[in-house]
C-alpha cells in the first residue's frame, strides 16, 4: 500500500479528509523507515527532502531527525487509504493549528479524564531506579529521550539497578504513578473488584519481555472493569489468578491484572520474565482461525462490509504510556504479539490477531524493542 506525503496547507485543496491522514506520532516512524530503506513506499518523499534542502543520497542521522520534526508537528502529513491511527480520531487537540478539531463527545471513546478530575497520584515512593526521567510531557519526547539515552551507552553498568525484595512494592507503585502521569486512568485491582488470588503465586521479577494479547474473538469493546472480572473468573478455573498483568480497555483505561510481583500465566510454557498486557477487544480479521467463528464472521461481512476493529487512538496512547512506564523500571528488550512466542497452540496461535500484530510491529519501531526469539 502506497503512502503519500503532502504539505499541510495542500490537504484541503486536494480534498483529503483527516480520516485519511496518519497520526503524526506514527507518521514520523513510517517516514523515517521510508528514508532508511523502502523509499518508494512513500510518494512525495523527494518534494519533502527538497523542501528541506536535502536530496536522496546520504542523509545524516541528525539531519533526518531534524527534518522529521516537521512530520511530527503536522507541517507535513502522511496520507494513507487506511491510516493506522487516523488523525480524525485524535483527542489531544494538539493539531488544532492545522484545522483538526479535538475529537470530543464520542460515546465510544471518551477523552482522557480532564486534569481537574484526575485522581491524585500516589504518595511519592522512594526513587527506585536512577533512570526515571522526571518530566514527560509528550509521548514522542519520551521515546526520543529513551532512544538517545540508549545510544549513548546501552550497557553502562552504572545504570544497573539492584532491586531488593523490599523495593518491589515501591516498584509496583512507581509503575502506577508513571502510568498515571500523562493523564491515563489506572485502576488498581482493589478498584475493579478483583477476587483474591487462589493459591500461592510464583514470584517473578527480572522482566525482559512484554507479550501483547487481545481479549479473544468473541469480545468487543466494552466496560473494562466488567471485562477484567470476566477474564479473571475464566482464568481462575485454570490458574490461581488472572493471567495478564495489565488490561487496557477501548477507552484507554489501564487495569492492573495479576500483581506485577508475580509471574503471569499468559504465554504457554513461556511466562518467565514476560509481562502480559491484554487489549480488551477482538483484533482479528475475519478470515483468521479458519473455523466456524471465522466462517460466520466472513458471512456477516459479506452483508455488512468490513467489521474489523479499529484500535482506538486513546487505547494506543495508553498502551504506549504503559510500555514506557515498564521500560523505565525493568530492563525490557523485547515486545511480541502472543503468537510470536515459540510453540503456542490453539487461540494462542491467533492472538493478538492480524490487527493486533500490525500494532505490535509499529510499536517495535517506536520503542526500538526486539521481536521474541523464534525458539
Ligand atoms: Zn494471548
Amino acid at each position: 500500500m502506497r503512502m503519500r506525503l503532502i504539505r499541510q496547507q495542500d490537504r484541503e485543496r486536494q480534498g483529503i479528509g483527516f480520516n485519511q491522514i496518519e497520526s503524526p506520532f506514527f507518521a514520523k516512524s513510517m517516514v523515517r523507515q521510508a528514508l532508511l530503506s523502502r523509499r518508494d513506499e512513500v510518494l512525495g518523499l523527494d518534494d519533502f527532502l527538497h523542501a528541506h534542502g536535502r536530496s536522496r543520497g546520504r542523509l545524516l542521522y541528525d539531519d533526518m531527525q531534524r527534518i522529521l520534526t516537521t512530520v511530527e508537528n503536522g507541517d507535513w502529513l502522511l496520507v494513507r487509504s487506511e491510516p493506522f491511527s487516523p488523525l480524525s480520531e485524535d483527542s489531544t487537540g494538539r493539531y488544532s493549528r492545522i484545522g483538526m478539531r479535538r475529537r470530543a463527545g464520542s460515546q465510544d471513546y471518551p477523552l482522557a479524564v480532564p486534569a481537574a478530575q484526575r485522581k491524585p497520584s500516589l504518595p511519592k515512593a522512594k526513587p527506585v531506579a536512577s533512570s526515571l526521567p522526571q518530566e514527560r510531557s509528550k509521548m514522542a519526547q519520551q521515546f526520543a529521550f529513551k532512544a538517545r539515552a540508549t545510544e549513548v551507552n546501552p550497557y553502562d553498568p552504572a545504570t544497573l539497578t539492584t532491586i531488593t525484595v523490599n523495593d518491589r512494592a515501591a516498584i509496583r507503585e512507581a509503575i502506577i504513578r508513571l502510568a498515571r502521569k500523562n493523564g491515563h486512568e489506572f485502576v488498581e485491582r482493589s478498584s475493579w473488584g478483583a477476587h483474591e488470588a487462589k493459591g500461592e503465586m510464583v514470584d517473578d521479577w527480572d522482566y525482559s519481555m512484554i507479550a501483547l494479547h487481545h481479549a479473544g474473538r468473541s469480545v468487543g469493546c466494552g466496560f473494562g472493569a466488567g471485562q477484567m472480572l470476566a477474564i479473571q473468573s475464566e482464568h481462575q478455573a485454570k490458574f490461581d489468578d488472572i493471567g495478564y498483568h495489565y488490561g487496557i480497555d477501548c477507552m484507554g483505561k489501564v487495569f492492573e491484572g495479576r500483581d506485577i510481583r508475580f509471574k503471569g500465566s499468559n504465554v504457554r510454557n513461556y511466562n518467565t520474565g514476560v509481562i502480559g498486557i491484554v487489549l480488551l477487544e477482538n483484533l482479528t480479521t475475519a478470515e483468521e482461525g479458519g473455523d466456524m467463528v471465522s466462517i460466520a464472521r466472513q458471512a456477516l461481512e459479506t452483508m455488512h462490509g468490513n467489521m474489523d476493529q479499529k484500535i482506538p487512538a486513546v487505547q494506543i496512547d495508553a498502551l504506549l504510556n504503559l510500555i514506557q512506564a515498564l521500560t523505565s523500571v525493568f530492563r525490557v528488550t523485547t515486545l511480541g504479539g502472543h503468537r510470536e512466542f515459540p510453540m503456542q497452540a490453539g487461540e494462542g496461535k491467533i492472538c493478538p490477531g492480524n490487527i493486533g500484530m500490525d500494532l505490535v510491529r509499529i510499536l517495535r519501531i517506536k520503542t526500538q524493542l526486539m521481536q521474541p526469539p523464534s525458539s
